[in-house]
This record gives C-alpha cells, sequence and structure tokens, in this order.
C-alpha cells in the first residue's frame, strides 16, 4: 500500500465547489499555500453539466441574475461566455383541474446563463490554480485541531494548516466528518439544522431535436400543482439550439420514490403537448442521492432561517476553522453568489489572520 501523504500548507480548504475554489484563488492570489480537497472525481459540487451535447445542459445550477455583483464580475473576470435566458411567450399553469395558458410569462425574471455550462465556472477556477493545489478523491473523514495547527484526515493522507476552511453544507459536515474536540454545542445543532439549498431537490432536463414550444408561442415555462415538477423552464442554448426544458420535483416527503421518467413525460405532454413525450436525451438527477451534497434525511431540514447565521462568520476550533459554503452566505445565501459571499468572507478572515499584528504606537 502506498505511504500516506503528510503535506503541509497555509490553508486547508475542504470542497472543490465553486465555495471552495473562489477562497483558495483569493488565498492563493495572496501567496498562501493551500491544499483543496476534493471528495469527489471532479471540481463544481452542485454545478455539475453533462459532456453530451454541443451545449452543456445544467443538472445542478444554472442562472445566475443581474443584481448579483459577485459572479457578475467573477464571469468577467474569467473570460466566460453567458448569454440571457429565453423568458417570451406565454406560461402554462397546472392544477388537479387541468391545464391553462396565461398571457404572458409570470414565472421568470430576466436571468442569465453559461454558455458552457455553469460546471465551466468551477473547472476554469480549478485548472488556473497552481499545479497540485486542487486534490480530487480526498473525502475528508476527520478534522482535528490542536493549539497549534489544524489537520484534515483523507483515506491517502494528513493534510496540515494554519487555518481550514470548510467549504461543504453544513448539515453534511456534521454528518460525514468527526471533529476533535467536538464543534460547541450550539454550532453543531445549527450545522445539524441548516438545510440544504437544493439538496431535496430532483432536476430533469429534457433535450428535443427543437424548440417547438416556441413556435407555439410558449415560454417553456410552468407552475404545477400537481406534480411530479412543480416548476418547468426553458433551457434551451442562445437561438434555441439545442432546444430543451427542465424542472424541479421537491421531495416533501422522506423517502418518497424518486420521479420517474414515465410521470415526468406524461406531465410534459399535458403541459406542451405530444412532442414533448418525445426527448433525444433525458436526465434525472435527484441530489438527495449524492452522498457529498446531501446527508440522509436532508428533505426534513426545512429551517431556511438559519442561513447566514452569525456563528457561521466567527471561527471555530480556536479560531482555525471557517466556513465557506453557501448556506452560510448572509447575502444571497444558496445561490453560487452566496457561495462567493461566503468563500470571501472566510478568505478575507484567514488572511487577516496570517497579517502581522499591527504596532501598537501611531505617529497621528
Ligand atoms: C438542482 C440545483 C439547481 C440550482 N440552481 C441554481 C441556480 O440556478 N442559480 C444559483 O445561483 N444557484 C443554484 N443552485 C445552488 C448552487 O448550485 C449552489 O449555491 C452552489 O453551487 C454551492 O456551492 P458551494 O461551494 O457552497 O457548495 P457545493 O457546490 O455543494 O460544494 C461542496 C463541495 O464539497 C465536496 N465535499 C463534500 N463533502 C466533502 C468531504 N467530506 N471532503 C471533501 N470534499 C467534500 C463536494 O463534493 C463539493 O464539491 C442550484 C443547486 C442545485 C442542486
Amino acid at each position: 500500500m502506498a505511504e500516506p501523504d503528510n503535506v503541509s500548507v497555509d490553508v486547508v480548504v475542504v470542497g472543490a465547489g465553486i465555495g471552495g475554489l473562489a477562497a483558495a484563488r483569493k488565498l492563493c492570489a495572496q501567496g498562501l499555500s493551500v491544499a483543496v480537497l476534493e471528495a469527489r472525481d471532479r471540481a463544481g459540487g452542485r454545478l455539475l453539466s453533462t459532456s453530451e451535447s454541443s451545449i452543456r445542459l445544467d443538472l445542478g445550477a444554472t442562472w445566475f441574475w443581474p443584481n448579483e455583483p459577485r459572479i457578475t464580475e467573477l464571469i468577467k473576470d474569467l473570460g466566460l461566455a453567458s448569454f440571457p435566458q429565453y423568458i417570451s411567450g406565454d406560461a402554462m399553469y397546472e392544477t388537479t383541474e387541468g391545464t391553462q395558458r396565461l398571457v404572458g410569462n409570470p414565472i421568470d425574471v430576466p436571468s442569465g446563463r453559461f454558455l458552457n455550462g455553469a460546471q465551466e465556472l468551477a473547472q476554469v477556477i480549478a485548472k488556473e490554480l497552481p499545479s497540485g493545489v486542487v486534490r480530487f478523491d480526498q473525502p475528508v473523514s476527520r478534522i482535528l485541531a490542536t493549539r497549534d495547527e489544524i489537520q484534515a484526515h483523507t483515506p491517502s493522507g494528513i493534510f496540515t494548516a494554519d487555518n481550514l476552511i470548510l467549504a461543504v453544507p453544513p448539515a453534511l459536515a456534521v454528518s460525514s466528518i468527526k471533529f476533535n474536540p467536538v464543534l460547541p454545542g450550539k454550532l453543531f445543532e445549527l450545522s445539524k439544522n441548516t438545510p440544504v439549498w437544493m439538496g431535496a431537490i430532483t432536476k430533469v432536463v429534457a433535450q428535443y431535436s427543437e424548440p417547438f414550444w416556441r413556435s407555439d408561442g410558449l415560454s417553456g415555462s410552468a407552475i404545477s400543482y400537481v406534480g411530479p415538477m412543480r416548476e418547468i423552464h426553458d433551457m434551451s442554448g442562445p437561438e434555441g439550439d439545442p432546444a430543451a426544458l427542465f424542472g424541479f420535483a421537491p421531495s416533501m416527503t422522506v423517502g418518497e420514490p424518486t420521479v420517474t421518467a414515465e410521470k415526468v413525460l406524461d406531465q410534459m405532454s399535458a403541459l406542451f403537448g405530444p412532442n414533448a413525450a418525445k426527448p433525444e436525451q433525458f436526465f434525472i438527477s435527484d441530489w438527495r442521492q449524492e452522498r457529498f451534497t446531501s446527508p440522509p434525511g436532508v428533505e426534513r431540514l426545512n429551517s431556511y432561517e438559519l442561513f447566514g447565521h452569525s456563528l457561521y462568520a466567527t471561527p471555530a476550533l480556536g479560531g482555525r476553522l471557517h466556513w465557506a459554503s453557501t448556506e452560510t452566505a448572509t447575502e444571497n445565501p444558496g445561490h453560487i453568489e452566496g457561495a462567493l459571499a461566503a468563500a470571501i468572507r472566510a478568505a478575507n478572515a484567514v488572511i487577516k489572520e496570517t497579517e502581522p499584528p499591527m504596532s501598537t504606537s501611531s505617529s497621528s
């Protein structure tokens, strides 16, 4: 068996989602040595795009919004291509009484989309970081803090640092990582009860040969009180190529079976006509099943008021552990923008720690 790695850096970042990567980017730019430990074999976490089609279809996050300054700035900085979400035409509405065509589209608001899929955001940052910073297949199972240092243990190594940024949904962190010493009671309870944004959602994406709904004057949007999908939107590329629709099916009940393709396509056809029953490609992504996103019983977590709790902005374990997932943000928690806000807050706290103390004597 290979010898375990024993690596010492200034900062360990747990998680190569957009939060962990944005924090690492800022810390590396500051000249600090960083190891990003990622459990999966890919970057992006809840940013996940297919590689199968000419434009990458988003199975995780899709949109960013015009009032989100950090993501707008990052897209510009990285030189990524984006385009506006299609929102023209009428929306559909479904109740137990049947389907109804609305006049106009009261469902969608203007938003932006990533031309090459949202995951590109994470992949580009991971590539731009100095070689060896991002380490895949490194699930952290234990975090151990002493007076002098903090360690992250993975099956293949021990990573020691002065500070650690935990860029993992808090409820997942406390259910899958052992902390030594244990987290303070209030922080543990808070983390255990903080929902994972979209962690109990099944996202369905159907790709078609053409955006037939647009020819009928429909926007591709729908709200349903019947399900399985409660919300549907157009997910086509620019000029409708490739043509696609996507929907969200929430899991209201613990252990409720995943939606079936048959039920989803029946619902699509009821809303958008028989063409909707024949997608060229079809994806069902149940984020409850993603063990590096959602802890068991994620459906039970619904105290969204815990997002951005002040305890998440207070470094724990002797001031060495900093939180940075989107759930810990005070601004736009849940969104990519929130993950960036949390990452910047955590990275700034670490940078402040590493700065030499200010002289107490002042000439002014
Ligand atoms: C279906 C869906 C649709 C969404 N739509 C939108 C949208 O349109 N717009 C928007 O702004 N946001 C959207 N979101 C939310 C958005 O994806 C998240 O806000 C953002 O990606 C969170 O980033 P993060 O870095 O905080 O967490 P994550 O992306 O969850 O990253 C955490 C990382 O930590 C890793 N990890 C977990 N446990 C360990 C461990 N023990 N050791 C090491 N690594 C570990 C994970 O593999 C992951 O890579 C959506 C999410 C989903 C699921």
